[in-house]
């Protein structure tokens, strides 16, 4: 028992009328080192960094996430699309706030987040950086 099959996770909540969505912080990812967290240069000489692990798909324009981080609100979260680890800074986003019943959490597990996969203690490629 206890296999190792990942089942999809849902990242986000509608069961209220807040309409909730978890993101993962990329400066989070810097500040931890973490190994899963990958840079390239295309032929552009435009610089993106990505997930290995899929936490988030989407790639990111390194120059753009950089000044964004020189302001007060700074670059924020993306979507969350796989199981996070426990070096992700995961936060959750409520895109409506209101007064009432129809605002009141219902799920309120899906504010805790998913359980963390944890790959991470057997693999550590860091000192290779
Ligand atoms: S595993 Fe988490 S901390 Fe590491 S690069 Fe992916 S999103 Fe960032
Ligand atoms: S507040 Fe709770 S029930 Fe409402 S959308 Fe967010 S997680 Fe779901």
């Amino acid at each position: 028992m206890g296999g190792t099959v990942q089942q999809p996770i849902a990242h986000e909540c509608r069961q209220c009328c807040a309409f909730c969505d978890r993101l993962v912080e990329p400066a989070g990812c810097i500040e931890a080192g973490c190994p899963y967290l990958y840079v390239y240069d295309d032929e552009t000489g435009s610089r993106y960094m990505g997930c290995l692990n899929k936490v988030f798909r989407s790639e990111i324009d390194v120059a753009l996430f950089e000044e964004a981080q020189k302001t007060r609100q700074g670059f924020g979260g993306v979507k969350m699309t796989g199981r996070p680890t426990s070096l992700c800074r995961v936060t959750v986003e409520r895109a409506y706030r209101g007064e009432g019943e129809p605002f009141e959490c219902v799920n309120p597990g899906f504010l805790d987040g998913p359980e963390p996969l944890d790959g991470l203690h057997s693999f550590d490629v860091r000192d290779r950086l």
